[in-house]
């Protein structure tokens, strides 16, 4: 049989297109191919689990809009379905007078992003949210809340089944062979299937299955490793909801950071550590073939080139339990390193361009029966459901 869409990738994004299709295009037929044996194994199962507000992105840009409707979406989708979530909100704490001027553009951005109510707080305000934490001043961020997305992604996935979707696990895509003008084979270690039109959702190996596709895009998925601890249980009342250090502009996801985690638990993370392999959740996992497409990318040798400071303290601080432990100090000063314990890691899929530049929004690539996502990065999960609509919008009607 020839699907209509066969889409590339079991995680948040792929499952939300599914459906999503099979939302806006009744009668339509999907079929969805997720090379492990259950979905969201990769970045949607292994992330902080934050509803993200939307306050960090510029006005305008794909992730403040997709955010602000997706984080609507999603709360609407966990009601429905009964999904436990929890609007907890957050603090981004200045604990460096460098960062206060941060504090205040970031409440200004929240009014450009449509963000009602986050509030400044002055240092003596902090403890009435977070009792532990200390700065200099803080942002009171009330739309931030907590999800677990693996849960989300299961969900999706029995409605797409329940509407008539197919989802065939353990099938990974190793080829794809173009059948014009009708549509697509594909080929996967399950067989082969045709359909008339292909979506790319495959997060960590998106760039390849779009050169797969026929396209040469410019962005390559350099992978980065998120590492975690979690607060033992007994210190877990050190934190009560989220407490973010300020970002910094140019690299966004830097920055450890405390999470309470919906089922339980506080975590602490992540880092950004080079990853040596795409799905490398060990610091000893190292892919030959992934590393050597790393290094061979004249973007990465810039980004190395100009920020290599930062990545040796990242390394430093992966190895370091103390170094890591120095920098949750920052926000909750009580912390010491034998509260922590390890948690398991993530890895982020980030597009980097040949002049050396982390795309920061999301990226899309259209081919002439094909639709590739090439940069999902976070707020992704929170955004999925607005990103699959902008996806669906830009799919042809099949007659
Ligand atoms: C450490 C970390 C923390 C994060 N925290 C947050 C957060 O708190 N809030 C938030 O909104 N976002 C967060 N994110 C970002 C978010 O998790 C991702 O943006 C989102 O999960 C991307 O979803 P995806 O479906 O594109 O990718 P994935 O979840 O990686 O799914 C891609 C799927 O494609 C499959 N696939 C790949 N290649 C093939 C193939 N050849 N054949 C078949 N299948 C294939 C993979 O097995 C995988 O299941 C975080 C990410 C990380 C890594």
């Amino acid at each position: 049989m020839v699907s209509d869409f066969l889409i590339i990738g079991g995680g948040i994004v792929g499952m939300a297109v599914a459906h999503e299709l099979l939302t806006q295009r009744p009668g339509c037929t999907v079929l969805v191919l997720e090379k492990e044996a259950a979905p969201a194994q990769h970045q949607t199962g292994r992330n902080s689990g934050v509803i993200h507000s939307g306050i960090y992105y510029p006005p305008g840009s794909d992730k403040a809009r997709l955010c602000r409707t997706g984080r609507r979406r999603l709360i609407d989708f966990c009601e429905q379905q009964g999904i436990p979530y929890e609007l907890c909100g957050k603090l981004i704490v200045a604990t460096r007078p460098s960062e206060l001027p941060q504090i205040d553009r970031l409440l200004e951005r929240s009014r450009q992003n449509g963000l009602v109510g986050c509030r400044r707080l002055a240092a003596e305000q902090i403890p009435d949210y977070e009792p532990h934490a200390a700065g200099l001043a803080a942002l009171h961020v009330p739309q931030t809340g907590i999800v677990d997305y693996r849960l989300v992604t299961q969900r999706l996935m029995a409605q797409v089944q329940e509407r008539g979707g197919q989802v065939l696990l353990s099938h990974a895509v190793t080829g794809i062979v173009s059948m014009e003008p009708s549509g697509r084979r594909v080929l996967t270690t399950g067989g082969d299937y045709e359909a008339r039109f292909l979506i790319n959702c495959a997060g960590l190996h998106s760039d390849r299955i779009a050169r797969m596709d026929g396209l040469t895009p410019d962005a390559a998925i350099i992978p980065f490793r998120g590492e975690y601890f979690a607060l033992r249980p007994e210190f877990e009342s050190l934190v009560r909801h989220l407490i973010y250090p300020v970002p910094d502009s140019a690299f966004p996801f830097l920055g450890v950071h405390f999470t309470r985690m919906v089922g339980g638990g506080v975590e602490c993370g992540p880092n950004a550590v080079l990853a040596g392999k795409r799905e490398g959740y060990r610091k000893t996992e190292i892919g030959g073939r992934d590393v050597w497409d790393i290094l061979r990318h004249p973007g990465f040798r810039r980004l190395a080139r100009r920020y290599w400071r930062m990545g040796v303290f990242e390394m430093y601080r992966s190895v370091s339990k103390r170094a890591f432990s120095r920098s949750l100090q920052r926000l909750i000063p009580a912390v010491r390193p034998a509260m922590l314990i390890p948690a398991p890691a993530g890895v982020r899929a980030q597009a980097i361009t040949p002049d050396g530049r982390l795309v920061d929004d999301f990226l899309f690539a259209e081919g002439r029966q094909s639709l590739h996502v090439l940069n999902a990065p976070s707020p992704a999960a929170t955004a999925s459901l607005a990103i699959a609509e902008t996806i669906v919008r830009r799919c042809p009607i099949l007659a």
